[in-house]
């Protein structure tokens, strides 16, 4: 007998229930990955995300061959490979993670006809992409949580179910055959100091994670030049790692640091759930909405301007600039930046989105939509009305300038926090640097974010 494991966003071998039901239901399996274009037609396909998949699927191969297996790799609609791949392989089960977006609901529609027309059995397994499934947990008289307080509370609450060990062998048949598998030299346009992908990478990552900086968590998260948080974002995204796992482990390590990073990866889960509940939400304000936003031509000037982190507030341009180099931004950076482009600049939440979804590595519909929502204002933030001041922001989480002088090196020769405000210089002194004028002043953003929000 033949079982098919089709992997999504769940690139690993550890904590893998769907893997272990196919390896258990036959005494064969076809590991499977489908490249599908639908993604990249449908805006996914940023090289940054390409080139860490492109490890991630190495990887698994690797770590696969290892236990006497393969990894299958086809192109096409996830649907039509999986029928061909049944037809080939005489296989009768197919199993998949539950996906969270409208696009994985409308995937796993298809799988169930296609693999029911084939005579087969789908199964969808839950809790494999977040640590508890969307919808396990609801309010009363609503189908999801729209505020996290409450959520958290209920979400800790529950047993999660234990990590699974990794298989020790598996058998794939002969005549499942494979395409290539991609290879990050083949990718371009990546970031260049965008890190490595795969399940061994992440795993490293986190062990050394846990143990030398869990504890120091709570008090170092928003320190900027620090960089103290986990940076297991992508590896969370691909599913290189699981958030089950990750969340017995902090809480194995204990104290006050594995508080709030479980709690981080909370918020991962309740964003899953909104999406899931609402799928609209990838696109339209969840709740408040907003449609008086700039545009024109000096509105596009000033998102040019974001993009390339030239807006003159050195803070919100050296995230910008990490962002660029790495494809991955520290949270802080992040709030700052969405909260300096919707609230300052007043420009569509969505503009931001877009850009983040082109190069964060860690590019995440759930995250990254609902976050930005949140610092705009229309999504679930309780004080949608709060605006993040560069400059104070800067001085608190960058207190010496360390970050900014990293990724702004123009300002390289200013000492101290007088990096974050260039402007103050003498005339003649700040001739010396090629950095620009701020491009709007804090005080016209607020007043134009705080009369739009009236008309509301
Ligand atoms: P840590 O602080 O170590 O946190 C551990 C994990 O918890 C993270 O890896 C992540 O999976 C989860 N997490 C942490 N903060 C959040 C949060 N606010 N919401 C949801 N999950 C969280 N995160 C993404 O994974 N993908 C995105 O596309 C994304 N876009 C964002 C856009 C904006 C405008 C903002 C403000 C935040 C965005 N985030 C996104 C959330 C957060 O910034 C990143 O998850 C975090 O910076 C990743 O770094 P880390 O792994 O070191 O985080």
């Amino acid at each position: 007998t033949v079982s098919v494991v089709l992997f999504t966003s769940d690139l690993r071998l550890h904590d893998h229930p769907p893997l272990r039901a196919a390896l258990d239901a036959a005494e064969e399996t076809v590991p499977l990955f489908v490249l599908d274009p639908g993604v990249e037609a449908a805006g996914f396909g940023a090289p940054n995300r390409r080139a860490f998949l492109a490890d991630c699927l190495q990887d698994l191969d690797a770590a696969l061959r290892d236990r006497g297996g393969r990894l299958v790799v086809r192109t096409g609609d996830p649907a039509d490979v999986v029928r061909e791949v049944m037809a080939a392989t005489d296989a009768r089960e197919v199993h998949v993670a539950a996906g969270v977006s409208g696009y994985a609901a409308r995937r796993e529609q298809r799988l169930r006809e296609t693999v029911e027309a084939a005579g087969g059995l789908l199964r969808v397994h839950d809790a494999v992409v977040t640590a508890l499934p969307p919808g396990a947990v609801t309010p009363q008289g609503s189908d999801h949580f729209a505020v996290f307080t409450p959520y958290h509370r209920r979400w800790a609450e529950q047993r999660l179910r234990g990590p699974l060990a990794a298989p020790r062998k598996v058998r794939v048949p002969r005549d499942a055959g494979s395409d290539p598998v991609p290879t990050r030299a083949a990718v371009t346009g990546v970031s260049p100091g965008l890190t490595e992908g795969g399940e061994r990478a992440g795993r490293a990552r986190a062990s050394r994670w846990l143990r030398g900086h869990l504890a120091g968590y709570e008090d170092g998260h928003d320190d900027l030049p620090g960089d103290l948080t986990s940076r297991l974002s992508p590896h969370l995204h691909f599913g290189t790692l699981s958030a089950t796992e990750l969340v017995h482990r902090a809480r194995k390590a204990g104290g006050p640091g594995a508080e709030a990073f479980v709690r981080q990866l909370c918020w991962r889960d309740f964003h899953h759930q909104v999406l899931a509940a609402r799928p609209g939400a990838a696109t339209g304000d969840y709740r408040t909405k907003h449609d008086h936003w700039r545009t024109g031509a000096g509105a596009d000037r000033d998102v040019a301007a974001w993009k390339a982190g030239r807006t003159g507030y050195p803070a919100v341009d050296a995230a910008m600039r990490q962002l660029a180099h790495e494809g991955w931004m520290h949270n802080r950076g992040r709030l700052l930046a969405a909260s300096f482009l919707t609230k300052t600049l007043y420009i569509d939440w969505r503009t931001g989105a877009r850009h983040f979804l082109d190069l964060l590595v860690d590019g995440d519909l759930a995250n990254n939509q609902l976050n930005w929502q949140w610092a705009a204002g229309t999504g679930t933030d309780t004080r949608p009305g709060r605006v993040l001041n560069p400059v104070r922001q800067g001085r608190r989480h960058d207190p010496d300038g360390v970050y900014v002088r990293r990724w702004v090196p123009e300002l390289a020769g200013l000492t101290g926090a007088a990096v974050h405000e260039p402007w103050k210089l003498a005339a003649s002194e700040r001739a010396r640097y090629d950095y620009p004028e701020p491009i709007v002043e804090l005080a016209d953003g607020l007043d134009r974010f705080r009369a739009a929000r009236g008309k509301d």
